[in-house]
This record gives C-alpha cells, sequence and structure tokens, in this order.
C-alpha cells in the first residue's frame, strides 16, 4: 500500500467526503455538470487516478437517476487520459462495501494500469512524485485544450 492510501485509511470521517467535496476541496474539481463532479483521487492508487460522484448523497447504484451526466464526465476523463498519453486504464464502479469500496458515497475510478499484470492494486509509493496542486493544474490544462464545453449545464 502507497504512503497515501496508508495515511487515507488511518483517516476518520465525521461527515462524507464524497458529499462535501464541493464545499472543501472545490479548487480539485476538473469539471462538473449538475449533478456530479470529476475530480482526482487524492489518496490514489497510482498517479492520474481519477474519480467522478454524483453530488448527492447516493449509496447505491440501483438509486441513481439515469443520464448522460457521469458519462459526458467520463468521456472528458478519457480525453484527459488520452492528453496525459495513459492508454490503458480501468473504468469502475463498485457497489456495496463488500466491494471495496472504502465510502458509502457511489463514485467511479478512472486507474491507470501500467502493464498487463499490474491492475490497479499496484499501490505504488507514489508520494514523492505526487503534487496535487501541480496535478489540478496540469488537467484543468488539458481539459480546457479539448475541444469541448467543460461546464456541461
Ligand atoms: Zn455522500
Amino acid at each position: 500500500m502507497n504512503k497515501l492510501r496508508k495515511q487515507y485509511a488511518k483517516q476518520k470521517f465525521r461527515t462524507c467526503p464524497f458529499c462535501d467535496w464541493q464545499a472543501q476541496k472545490p479548487e480539485l474539481i476538473l469539471a462538473e455538470t449538475k449533478n456530479y463532479y470529476l475530480t482526482l483521487n487524492e489518496y490514489p492508487y497510482i498517479e492520474h487516478h481519477l474519480l467522478i460522484a454524483p453530488k448527492a448523497h447516493i449509496e447505491d447504484l440501483s438509486r441513481e437517476k439515469p443520464g448522460k451526466e457521469k458519462d459526458q464526465l467520463t468521456k472528458i476523463a478519457s480525453q484527459l487520459m488520452k492528453k496525459l498519453g495513459i492508454k490503458d486504464y480501468v473504468v469502475l464502479d463498485r457497489n456495496g462495501l463488500r466491494s471495496g469500496m472504502s465510502l458509502a458515497h457511489i463514485h467511479r475510478h478512472l486507474i491507470p494500469v501500467e502493464g498487463p499484470h499490474d491492475m490497479f492494486y499496484r499501490f505504488a509509493d507514489i508520494s514523492k512524485m505526487w503534487d496535487k496542486v501541480k496535478a489540478v493544474k496540469k488537467y484543468k490544462e488539458l481539459i480546457k485544450s479539448t475541444p469541448h464545453k467543460n461546464r456541461l449545464h
């Protein structure tokens, strides 16, 4: 497990971090729609690990309202991955705490994969190269340079 994931595992959350994200970490939001946001994972499994979460607290995928917003943000995230030179990544939705979710609020992961036998649980020690302020700046520039509307509402 990498250093950042260890830090994350030690945290006790009094409120749901995904519900608080917009208020607590607006600078980390890379793109948003009316009901969803795309952000980087502050405690990534691997560098360039992105997350898409609904703004409302939803604990079960079956309770999500159908719509294109999540797909739109997945597309923006995919384009960002491409611009970062990442060809291989996993798009992952989990449902239920036994699926490996560490927080009940549903969220979609986009996790770069570095090799055929190196799925996303590599937990490399990326803490040395991880600078989230720099990463957000870079991601936002890359998203902005892609010809589409970033704010979809
Ligand atoms: Zn929540």
